[in-house]
C-alpha cells in the first residue's frame, strides 16, 4: 500500500473539540480543491512515499493518544482509509480533517470526521458533497470557514435549513486576515446560533508556521 506524506509532526490540536490536546498530525499530500484562503498550499505537491506501516512507526515516536489525519485532502489518496483503520486498531483516538468534497462513507466508524462545508468566498462552493451530511453522526463535526458577512449569512442559512446542529457539533471559524474574529463572534451571538466559534489555537501560539 502506498501513501504520499507531506509531514508527520507533534503539536497541540488547534481546532474542534480536541483543541488543546497533544496530537500527532499526519498530513497527506495532494488536494483536488483550491480554496482561496488555503493555508496549506505546500501540501498540494511533493511529499514522500510511505506505507501504512511506516506511518504507524513514525506516529509511535511521539507520546500522544490523539492522531489527526489531515491534508491537503487526505481522502484523495485511496490508502487513507486503511491508514485510518490501522491507527484505530493501534489504539489511537483518530480524527480526520476533510474538505467535504469527497465521500466520507468509507471512513472507519471509530474515526471522528471533521468535515468542512465550503462557503462561497472559498471559491469551492460547488464542490460541497451534500450527500455526506446523511453519513455524519454525533462523533463527527462540521466546520465552516467564514471570510465575509455574506459567507456568514450563507452559513447561518445552511445551518438553519439543514439543521446541521442536530447532526453533530458545528464550528464557525474566521478566515485569518479576511474577517475580524470579533465581528463573527458578535454575529453568532446576535443570531443566537447553536455553533461553536473557534480560533485556531496553533496560530495564536505559533503564527502560521508549518509543522505547528
Ligand atoms: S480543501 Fe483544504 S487543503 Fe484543499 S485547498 Fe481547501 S483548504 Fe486547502
Amino acid at each position: 500500500m502506498a501513501l504520499r506524506i507531506t509531514e508527520v509532526f507533534y503539536s497541540l490540536q488547534g481546532e474542534a473539540s480536541r483543541a488543546g490536546l497533544p496530537t500527532v498530525f499526519v498530513r497527506l499530500t495532494g488536494c483536488p480543491l483550491r480554496c482561496t484562503w488555503c493555508d496549506t498550499t505546500y501540501s498540494f505537491t511533493g511529499g514522500e512515499a510511505a506505507t501504512v506501516e511506516s506511518v504507524l512507526a513514525e506516529v509511535a515516536k511521539y507520546p500522544a493518544r490523539q492522531v489527526c489525519v489531515t491534508g491537503g485532502e487526505p481522502l484523495s489518496q485511496k490508502d487513507c482509509l486503511p491508514l485510518l483503520t490501522a491507527l484505530c486498531d493501534a489504539g489511537y483516538d483518530v480524527s480526520l480533517e476533510t474538505s467535504g468534497a469527497l465521500d466520507v462513507a468509507g471512513v472507519d466508524p471509530r474515526v471522528s470526521r471533521i468535515m468542512d462545508l465550503k462557503a462561497p468566498d472559498s471559491g469551492e462552493l460547488a464542490r460541497n458533497l451534500w450527500e455526506n451530511l446523511v453519513q455524519l453522526n454525533p462523533r463527527d463535526e462540521i466546520k465552516i470557514v467564514i471570510a465575509s458577512r455574506s459567507d456568514y449569512e450563507w452559513a447561518r442559512d445552511v445551518l438553519r435549513e439543514r439543521q446541521l446542529d442536530r447532526i453533530c457539533p458545528v464550528l464557525f471559524s474566521p478566515a485569518q486576515g479576511l474577517i475580524e474574529p470579533q465581528s463573527l463572534a458578535e454575529w453568532i451571538l446576535k443570531d443566537g446560533l447553536n455553533v461553536r466559534f473557534q480560533l485556531q489555537l496553533h496560530k495564536l501560539l505559533w503564527g502560521n508556521m508549518q509543522g505547528k
